[in-house]
């Protein structure tokens, strides 16, 4: 899959949200570190497909007019065999079709349930005046609640994405703090300057969201991905 293929059928389609799949395949093909993601249509497909990845997996919902899959009961975690699988398959169809009745529906995403880790959020907005902007911060309710966040301008380098994973107010919690194990601050400054290379190289990206970025001792990992494209 290569964005101009994935660009043009996101257009064909009048949509501008690229789906979970289309955009972790994009951002791995990049470098960054995302789990694979795959698509399937129906109950079976689901099943097979995580038959061949390894339990446990994850179902999401995927469609083009849900952009948040976990309040419409769209997300279902930690799946340990076929019949969780398909289980969760009809579950996520009822209840996105309850919560969102005109939303069109692709199927779900199947990937491989990632290991917990230090929830983190590498974003992109596009400001009108200053252009494609970097964001970073520490996930669930310090950036919902506190808006404990961090910004650069694209192109970021490796000296400022160091910046911005220093200037949260929530960095002590990367060092490690009661137990919980430092996070490798060298995975997120590269998650941060791939992020903002892949933007530039696209400047059909107008958004761009990994969120949560699970942040380990060694290494990290995107486990959801959001893009949207500029209109044709
Ligand atoms: P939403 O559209 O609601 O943001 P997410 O894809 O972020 O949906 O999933 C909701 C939550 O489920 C995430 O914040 C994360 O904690 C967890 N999650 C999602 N995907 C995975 C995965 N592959 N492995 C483990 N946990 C996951
Ligand atoms: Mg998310």
């Amino acid at each position: 899959m290569t964005f101009q293929t994935v660009l043009g059928e996101a257009r064909a389609e009048g949509r501008t949200l690229l789906n979970e799949v289309e955009a972790k395949s994009l951002l791995r093909e990049a470098g960054i570190a995302a789990t694979a993601a795959t698509l399937a249509t129906t109950r079976e497909e689901a099943q097979s497909q995580a038959a061949a990845m390894g339990f446990p997996v994850v179902l999401k919902v995927v469609s083009p007019d849900i952009a948040h899959k976990s309040d419409v009961g769209g997300v279902k975690l930690n799946l340990a065999d076929r019949e969780a699988v398909g289980q969760a398959f009809d579950e996520i169809m009822a209840n996105s079709k309850k919560a969102e009745p005109n939303a069109r529906i692709k199927g779900v995403a199947v990937q491989q349930m990632a290991k917990q880790g230090t929830e983190v959020i590498v974003g992109m907005t596009t400001d009108p005046q200053f252009g494609p902007v970097m964001m970073f911060g520490l996930g669930g309710i310090m950036v919902e609640v506190l808006k404990d966040v961090s910004f650069r301008l694209v192109p970021v380098t490796d000296r400022d994405a160091g910046q911005m994973i220093d200037e949260i107010k929530g960095r002590p919690i990367l060092q490690g703090v009661r137990g919980q194990p430092a996070a490798d601050l060298a995975a997120l400054k590269s998650t941060i300057v791939k992020v903002s290379e892949f933007v530039e190289a696209h400047p059909e990206v107008r958004e761009l969201d990994l969120n949560p970025v699970f942040a380990y001792p060694d290494g990290a990992l995107a486990v959801d991905a959001r893009i949207v494209v500029s209109e044709g």
